[in-house]
């Protein structure tokens, strides 16, 4: 073995830092003795066959000290779903343990050094679950596994549709090391044959030396002829050499462009379709055989704990809710609205958003949180008068979060209590507009000339009840609206004429 380690401390990996590229991955590239020894006999470790393990994620969403900036719940679903599809072939399933954790820390959100990464880790793990963190800056990195930590940080702008960091990340957890591994900080020298090992010393990229934390690690070169594919590079005899520890792009192929050279004269392009390579995003597609193997093996020999539900609730979910109320600008209450929507078969829980913009900028939500619920009443105060509002809802269960949004319904923050009638319209009564139950109200008006007219019966939730009247008037209206079937308690009357809205209240006994 040309695997030379000292001693390996935490303080090393925020050393490493300010000299990697930013974006790229921040995980200490190192094979952990687990994964050295299972690399000396693989067979020796159970790997469980087809059958697909389910592995339990907390999900912790940074924010700053304010209560600002956390990545949303609906993206981070999205992500979880590309995920799961991500670990798909290797038969490892993840499902969201307990409640997602909203936490605000600024030091914690924007951290430079994985010392603070450790801290946080530290902190709020939930033991037996693979933890991971969403944050706006991930110690100059795109994301990184911190095994003495054994957390994971996500940067917000690495992560989003196309993106496979978490799957990467999550490699790295389960023991699998990048597909470069000993090409981290050096550079290959394109049209020349690489050398037969890539010297690699930690501590150049300590701003201060530190004997505690030196780590000097010597790799042997992979051979396109795979001769020493067992020692060289990440230890995995079905992943082809790759000398590119700096990003690349791929051509159709799934191949990095540039040819490199082994210590042999042998070329190869470096295959970017794998997970564990630095091509772009968008061209990977898999971990290889040995890769799912070693962490299938880590996960049933090294984490057991990890194992204690393989049954997570995951029903597929096809359906984008429905029922949906308040929509299309309906006026709802300016101080009691509840919005409301019908369950979704599958779904044990559902993210709602309030916000003043159709697009839902989060710098202008009003309202959001996630529910097992089908309805969540905004708390009174939030909403302004005559303002249109926006919400939409995305249901979900731990296991399966590929779910469609509902569309964006709107309503309009109306005081139904304290109105003045709009112009056109005069006279209008209500009476009695105190009843008992199964009595009828009568209501009249008068329009100054020939209005449409449209009359509801609404609960002080501002959700439409009853359609009473959809016409015209000419003059003088007047119509019954019946109780039967209400039970006690406020109603509001909503009367819409030539698109102008007034309101009376109703009260059943
Ligand atoms: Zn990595």
């Amino acid at each position: 073995m040309k695997y030379i380690y000292t001693i390996i401390a935490i303080s090393l990996f925020s050393t490493m830092l300010t000299g990697q590229q930013l974006y790229n991955c921040a995980t200490p590239p190192v094979k952990s003795d687990w994964l050295k020894r299972y690399q000396q006999n693989p067979d020796n470790y159970a790997r469980g066959g087809d059958t697909t393990l389910y592995v339990p994620v907390t999900i912790h969403l940074v924010g700053t000290d304010e209560g600002g900036g956390h990545y949303r719940v609906p993206d981070m679903l999205d992500d979880f779903c590309q995920l799961n599809e991500d670990f798909a072939l290797s038969n490892i399933q993840f499902f969201i343990e307990g409640e997602i954790n909203v936490i605000n820390n600024s030091s914690w959100y924007s951290h430079d050094s994985i010392y603070i990464g450790y801290e946080m880790m530290t902190t709020m793990n939930v033991p037996n679950t693979i933890n991971c963190y969403y944050v706006s800056v991930a110690a100059g990195s795109g994301g990184y596994n911190l095994p003495s930590a054994d957390g994971i940080a996500l940067r917000h702008g690495n992560m989003g549709p196309g993106s496979h960091t978490w799957a990467h990340e999550i490699g790295h957890n389960l023991s699998v090391q990048h597909t470069f591994l000993g090409w981290e900080g050096n550079i290959y020298n394109p049209g020349q044959p690489a050398p037969t090992e890539v010297y690699y010393n930690y501590t150049l990229f300590k701003p201060v030396f530190n004997p505690d934390t030196i780590i000097i690690d010597t790799a042997e070169v992979e051979l396109v002829a795979r001769t020493n594919c067992t020692i060289a590079a990440d230890g995995f005899c079905d992943t082809t050499p790759d000398y590119l520890s700096g990003g690349f792009a791929c051509n159709s192929s799934g191949e990095s462009a540039l040819e490199q050279i082994d210590p042999d004269g042998d070329t190869f392009n470096s295959d970017g379709k794998n997970f564990m390579s630095y091509a772009n995003d968008v061209c990977n597609q898999y971990f290889t055989p040995e890769q799912t193997g070693a962490m299938r093996a880590n996960l049933l020999n090294e984490k057991p704990g990890h194992l204690y539900n393989q049954d997570p609730v995951r029903d597929p979910i096809t359906m984008a809710p429905e029922g949906l109320s308040p929509i299309q600008g309906e006026p709802s209450d300016l101080n009691s609205t509840a919005l409301i929507w019908s369950a979704v078969s599958g779904a044990t829980a559902y993210h709602y958003e309030v916000n003043r913009l159709p697009n839902f900028n989060p710098t202008f939500s009003i309202a959001e949180g996630i529910t097992s619920d089908t309805t969540f009443s905004i708390t009174a105060g939030s909403l302004l008068e005559g303002l249109t509002y926006y919400w939409r809802v995305k249901p979900y269960n731990p296991g399966y979060t590929c779910t469609t949004v509902s569309a964006g319904e709107s309503f309009v923050a109306t005081d139904l209590i304290n109105i003045e009638d709009p112009e056109g319209i005069g006279h209008l009564q209500v009476y009695p507009n105190i009843l008992s139950a199964g009595q009828s109200a009568n209501l009249y008006l008068e329009t100054a000339q020939t209005e449409a007219l449209n009359i509801y019966l609404f609960n002080v939730s501002g959700q439409p009840l009853q359609d009473i009247y959809q016409g015209i008037s000419t003059g003088l209206f007047s119509t019954e609206i019946s109780t039967a079937g209400l039970s006690s308690g406020m109603y509001i009357i909503g009367i819409e004429v030539s698109g102008l809205w007034t309101y009376r209240k109703l009260l059943v006994l």
